[in-house]
């Protein structure tokens, strides 16, 4: 209807110009009188609503007009503003006018000023020692520039791309760099932080394994080492000519009321298997020390007096041979690695059937409470864990040592194996008999010295868990818990192949 008045007065009154024309009933109207500009270039559109002619002009020549006069069909006033470089936003006029009716009517455009953008991503970048060649995604909207201060890298730049080379890291440290990705112009910046992991540094070892004196002893590159000195079924021999005399209750220098022959059954298997599991399940190699002779000749789990018969010379060699071995290898592992651990395995035939986890702790001490054994240090100084506890790296206390949350014997529970003392048997009871560990243990932990940095537990394994058919699952087990333990309270990391 609009439409063809128009057109009428159009044709009628030939434009606006004829006089009879009422001015009082001509408009010019716009669906709006302002428009807000982004800083970005635009096309924007306003209708506009005219019952005569009209001619659209703006002194902005940021705005250009692509409507510039009305046409029988015109209903809109289309115009682009230009970009807008500047961080300031400014203000400009249209004016829509019929001249000769002098109607005017304005719209006003307001365009916001540049704001940079500036997005990347990732916010890091990671190279493996091997180097390549990684991407940056850059969205800005300005010329940015990049800078990075490290030989060892180098960039391309594409369009919203940016692609970083890393050469290889030949070093055996850890490198880091910084990507700055900025515009002065803008005071705008963004930094992409890049490390680089060290070159790996593949540990040649060779294992030595030495077998002199009946003693079998394999080098290791962790600071855990396994003896057995119960476990060897060899009746007899001798060293450089000498034979080795049998022991008896009555050949012995010193009398000892716990005097022994008996195997402990499958414990040198079962050493073995805990040895070759260790290495299968982290390829480190833990240190082991085990007889080669049997017990009826030479108990080294006893002082020198007690294991060795008199007149015995060649046996004595194999108790010398074998406490110095575990010396010397005590001292390269606290050299090496500052700390260290020795658990010597043994068998016990007692009915209860559990490993009893030998700390030099008496199961009538074990059968005080948390709080008595923490408030009295004599039991801390007394325990083959001593230096532990002021050394373990998170800080838990005796008790929780011994049998609690983070104790071996908590460790064990995690893998089937029962024992005590544990968190389920905080004490062996006083009716049940119980190893607290021997000579070894004894010899070579740190008691007496909070600052000690080589512990020894004694593991007395039951004869369920030494069967031949539950050998290997025992061995797997006994890692498992002891890798546990380890990383838990120790420093030196052993890695884990699962
Ligand atoms: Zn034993």
């Amino acid at each position: 209807m609009k439409k063809l008045i128009y057109l009428l007065l159009a044709v009628l009154t030939i434009s606006c110009s004829t006089p009879d024309i009422d001015k009082s009933t001509l408009y010019i109207g716009l669906s709006k009188q302002s428009v807000t500009a982004d800083f970005e270039s635009n096309r924007y559109t306003v209708g506009v609503t005219a019952n005569c002619s009209w001619v659209a002009s703006t002194a902005d020549e940021w705005i250009v007009l692509e409507t510039e006069r009305s046409t029988p069909d015109s209903e809109e006033l289309s115009f682009t503003v230009a970009y807008n470089e500047s961080s300031n936003s400014r203000k400009g006029l249209i004016v829509v006018k019929n001249a000769e009716y002098d109607i005017v009517t304005e719209l006003s455009v307001s365009q916001k000023g540049f704001t940079p953008t500036l997005t990347i991503t990732p916010e890091s970048l990671i190279f493996t020692s091997d180097g390549g060649t990684r991407n940056i995604d850059v969205e800005a909207n300005f010329e940015y520039e990049v800078n990075i201060a490290a030989e060892w890298l180098s960039f391309e730049k594409s369009e919203r791309t940016l692609s970083v080379v890393a050469k290889a890291n030949a070093e055996s440290l850890e490198r880091a760099a910084e990507i700055v990705i900025s515009s002065e112009k803008y005071s705008i910046s963004q930094i992409v932080r890049v490390t680089q992991a060290a070159k790996e540094v593949v540990e040649l070892f060779d294992r030595d394994t030495i077998i002199t004196n009946y003693v079998e002893y394999r080098t290791g590159n962790v600071p855990i080492i396994f003896s057995a000195p119960h476990g060897s079924t060899v009746d007899g021999g001798s060293i450089d000519g000498v034979k080795l005399i049998k022991r008896t209750k009555d050949n012995m220098d010193e009398t000892d009321p716990s005097f022994s022959t008996t195997l402990d059954t499958r414990t040198l298997s079962l050493s073995r298997l805990i040895d070759s599991v260790f290495y299968a399940k982290t390829g480190k190699h833990p240190y082991t020390v085990f007889a080669k002779v049997s017990r009826k000749y030479v108990d080294l789990n006893r002082k020198r007096a007690r294991g060795v018969p008199k007149n015995g010379t060649a046996n004595g060699v194999v108790w010398d041979t074998y406490h110095a071995t575990i010396a010397a290898a005590r001292e390269e592992m606290t050299s090496k690695y500052g700390e260290g651990l020795l658990l010597d395995i043994h068998g016990h035939g007692h009915s209860i059937k559990r490993i009893e986890i030998g700390y030099m702790l008496t199961k009538e001490e074990l059968d005080l409470t948390d709080t008595q054994l923490i408030s009295d240090e004599k039991y801390v100084l007394k325990s083959s864990i001593c230096g532990l506890v002021n050394r373990n790296k998170n800080g838990y206390n005796f008790a929780e040592l011994l049998r609690g949350t983070y104790s071996l014997g908590y460790y064990f529970s995690r893998y089937d194996l029962s024992s005590v003392p544990s968190p389920s048997a905080k004490s062996p009871g006083s009716s049940n008999p119980y190893f607290n560990g021997g000579y070894i243990t004894s010899t070579y932990d740190s008691s007496n010295d909070t600052a000690g940095t080589f512990d020894a537990i004694q593991l007395e394994f039951d004869s369920k868990t030494r069967e031949s058919k539950n050998l290997q699952k025992t061995a797997e087990s006994v890692v498992s818990a002891v890798l546990d333990y380890f990383d838990k309270h120790y420093n030196t990391t052993i890695p884990k192949n699962e």
